[in-house]
C-alpha cells in the first residue's frame, strides 16, 4: 500500500463522497452535512426521520463529533436517545419527515 493510498484511508469518512449511508460518531457536525448528503437519525423504536441541524451549526456546535449529540433527541415515542446516519443526497428528498435541531430546546 503506497503512503498515499494511506492518506486517503485516514481521511474521515464524511471527507469523502457518500455513497452509501452510514452511522455518524467521530465525524464532525458539520462534516455529516452539505449539498450532497444529509442526516437522519434513527430511534430504538424504529422510526427514522431527516434531521435538519441548522440551529446546532448556527450555535457553532459544527466542530463536535456527531457522539455528542446523540442523547439530544427526542422522539414522540418518549426516546431520547437515538443515533444518527449519514446517507447520499441532499436534503429533503428522501420523503421522510424532517425534524429540526431547533425544535430540541425548549
Ligand atoms: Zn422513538
Amino acid at each position: 500500500m503506497t503512503l498515499n493510498a494511506l492518506a486517503r484511508r485516514a481521511r474521515p469518512r464524511a471527507c469523502a463522497q457518500v455513497l452509501v449511508a452510514f452511522e455518524a460518531d467521530i465525524e464532525t457536525l458539520a462534516e455529516c452535512v452539505g449539498p450532497d448528503r444529509h442526516l437522519r437519525t434513527i430511534c430504538r423504536c424504529g422510526e427514522m426521520v431527516e434531521f435538519d441541524a441548522t440551529a446546532w451549526l448556527d450555535r457553532r456546535l459544527g466542530e463536535l463529533a456527531m457522539v455528542n449529540f446523540t442523547d439530544r433527541l427526542r422522539c414522540p415515542c418518549g426516546g431520547r436517545q437515538g443515533r444518527f446516519e449519514v446517507w447520499p443526497g441532499p436534503a429533503g428528498c428522501s420523503g421522510l419527515k424532517t425534524r429540526f435541531a431547533a425544535s430540541l430546546y425548549d
